[in-house]
């Protein structure tokens, strides 16, 4: 595993064995499908939306342990947000992994994955589930929408 210092390593551990909000949702009316094809990572994110309001958030797919770990830290995040809160909780991880920006204090445990900033390769594997969330949130419709981290 990666140098991620052991607290963070170890929820980033928990939730890659245990993952939250794991498995197909009945309810759900809004569904993506990402892939991140330099690990292999595949996964569905499904909303159910409630006007603007995620009420409730699930996720499958099957992925190496950064990308099932910040999935279900995702969704666990992410419910009773409305869109825009989302989306800024998407700017904030970005932000995160990405820039040079110390990370938002909204972001909570989602902070744990600062560490992956170190290890290129692994950022896509972090970001996936959030780049299929949103093109969840803007396709709230019938045909499911397909992103690629490529
Ligand atoms: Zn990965």
């Amino acid at each position: 595993m990666y140098d991620l210092g052991d607290l963070y390593q170890e929820l980033i551990l928990d939730h890659s064995k245990k993952p939250r909000n794991f498995g197909p949702m009945d309810v759900a009316n809004a569904t993506a499908e990402g892939y991140n094809p330099l690990c292999g990572d595949k996964i569905t994110v499904q909303l159910k939306l409630e006007n603007d309001v995620i009420r409730e958030v699930g996720f499958q797919g099957s992925g190496c342990a950064i990308s099932t770990a910040s999935a279900s830290l995702m969704t666990e995040s992410l419910k009773g947000r409305t869109r825009e809160e989302a989306e800024h909780l998407f700017q904030g991880f970005h932000d995160l992994l990405t820039g040079e920006k110390q990370a938002p204090a909204e972001l909570g445990k989602l902070a744990v994955f600062s560490g992956v900033r170190e290890y290129p390769m692994r950022v896509k594997c972090a970001t996936l589930a959030w780049h299929t969330l949103r093109a969840a949130l803007h396709n709230s419709g019938p045909v499911m929408a397909r992103v690629s981290t490529e």
